[in-house]
């Protein structure tokens, strides 16, 4: 079965032409190329930068004569020294040196520079998601950003593809590990075709480079079928195990395909059926890895188990499971509070009161237990609304990817509920923005209904309730990945 792309009014081209240019840097240019200069946009009052008359919108270009090409290599070289001679332009151009004495190595300098422009990509992945996106979306959505900078300070994937050995030799250098590399197959052939490339570094160099310089770095594969599964991803697996621990952990997890994929390859979709035979399948290979390593270094995202309808595994294992980002463990993660949950919960309410928790199409079986916590209180009723995501395709089924439109029509038609949930993965955290533009304020406004995102596990999922329904204190939700995940940072 292939999808036929919706038709619509522009090009992939032209979208991505009106993502703003300004966000990215060519794939072609070496990070490490770049002209040294980093602006500053702030400065403490009575910090030391202050005191040494730097201006927030002058440039610094080096500190103690290194060249500061952006965040990191300011971070870089400030770190860990005393005395700091910093290199300013001013803003009409001039140059001016000014030494800072600092009373411990640790102490702040009260200067904050401007955030870097990031690199692109240059490939076009069978699965890329940005080739997949309708039009009208968010202009940074359309950005393909691949970035190692980025791959180190917040944990997003990069191929690899557009590392230069200067770039590399600054990741081995400044210790930018771990990073996250989508390797996907190790099979040059088939990997080029996956991303889309003639020409790419193999990945062995990136894993041997790695490897004798002890940098260390988290692994994806998007599972294709009928492309990287089978013997090529024995294959994968074989050749990641043996970098490992310079590979610490791989993620599998599935192909996702929009209802608007346009001037992309046909692909197998990932159905139920597959899913199942492929987790059987792998089942006995992943528990072999668990037992050499003592740890599952190969694990599905809770995706897998979800199409298939299987219990999702618990990682009992790990205190921060490595691939949480990624989707694995993400449910285990989500009810890691339920006994604190358990213990908020009233007996009884003051006042009948309804919820429609609304979610993706995979995830009313992942709340049935909190569903069955919230009967055991007298008064609460707590409804699962699951959404068909209309926009992207109904085979999209994750909750980050539920748009404003389509949880604004299940509202619509579930109109009896004193209070709405959402999960908060699908809002851009600063400005509460959905992928589609629209605002958790419009979404209020349009509906007229209480609208709460949850933003952490089963007892933010709890608390967002009581603190609406009896004005309960909530929880500060900590280090939740709903929190950083997906679309914080674009
Ligand atoms: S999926 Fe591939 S083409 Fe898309 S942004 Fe990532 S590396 Fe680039």
């Amino acid at each position: 079965m292939t999808m036929e792309a919706p038709k619509r009014s522009t090009t992939l081209r032209e979208r991505l032409q009106r993502a703003d240019p300004s966000l990215t840097i060519p794939a072609s240019i070496a990070v490490t190329e770049m002209e040294p200069g980093v602006k500053v946009s702030r400065v403490v009052e009575g910090s030391l930068a202050a005191r040494a008359g730097v201006l927030p919108g002058e440039k610094l270009t080096h500190v103690n004569g290194e060249p500061v090409r952006d965040t990191v290599d300011f971070y870089f070289h400030i770190g860990g020294e005393e005395e700091l001679e910093l290199e300013i332009e001013s803003a009409a151009g001039e140059a001016r040196t000014v030494v800072v004495t600092k009373d411990s190595p640790d102490a702040q300098l009260g200067l904050d520079v401007e955030q870097f422009t990031t690199q692109h990509c240059g490939c076009n992945c069978v699965f890329c998601f940005v080739h997949q996106l309708p039009d009208n979306m968010r202009k940074s959505l359309y950005v393909k950003d691949e970035d190692y900078r980025l791959s180190f300070m917040q944990g997003s994937y990069v191929t690899g593809t557009t590392l230069k050995d200067s770039d590399l030799e600054r990741i081995a250098r400044q210790r930018l590990t771990p990073l996250y590399l989508s390797v996907h197959a190790v099979d040059e052939d088939l990997r080029k075709w996956l991303l889309g490339l003639k020409k790419a570094r193999p990945i062995l160099e990136v894993l041997k480079f790695f490897k004798k310089n002890r940098l260390q770095m988290h692994t994806q594969i998007v599972l294709c079928p009928e492309k990287n599964d089978g013997a090529q991803l024995e294959r994968t697996l074989d050749t990641l195990l043996q970098y490992h621990p310079t590979v610490q952990s791989i993620a599998i997890v599935p192909l996702g395909m929009t209802k608007w994929r346009d001037g992309l390859p046909p692909m197998v979709p990932v159905t139920k059926e597959y899913a199942r035979r492929f987790i059987k399948g792998l089942k006995p290979r992943l528990r072999e890895i668990e037992k050499k390593y003592g740890e599952p270094v190969a694990m599905l995202a809770d995706e897998w188990f979800l199409i298939a309808g299987m219990a999702v595994p618990r990682y009992t294992q790990f205190e921060s499971i490595p691939q949480l980002e990624n989707g694995v463990g993400m449910v285990y993660h989500f009810y890691r509070d339920f006994n604190a949950a358990k213990k908020i919960m009233p007996k009884k309410l003051p006042r009948p009161w309804r919820v429609a928790a609304i979610t993706s199409t995979l995830s009313p079986p992942v709340l049935k237990k909190l569903v069955k916590l919230c009967e055991s209180c007298e008064g609460l009723k707590v409804d699962v609304i699951p959404v068909v995501n209309e926009l992207f395709g109904e085979s999209i089924h994750v909750t980050g990817l539920l748009t404003g439109g389509d949880l604004g029509k299940a509202i619509k038609h579930n109109p009896f509920y004193d209070q709405y949930l959402l999960p908060g993965n699908c809002l851009r955290k600063y400005d509460e923005k959905f992928l589609d533009d629209l605002t958790l304020a419009q979404l209020k406004e349009q509906t007229g209904k209480l609208i709460t995102p949850v933003l952490g596990g089963a007892l933010d999922f709890v608390d967002t309730i009581l603190e609406t329904a009896i004005g309960r204190e909530h929880h500060e939700v900590k280090d939740h990945p709903f929190l950083v995940k997906h679309w914080a940072n674009d």
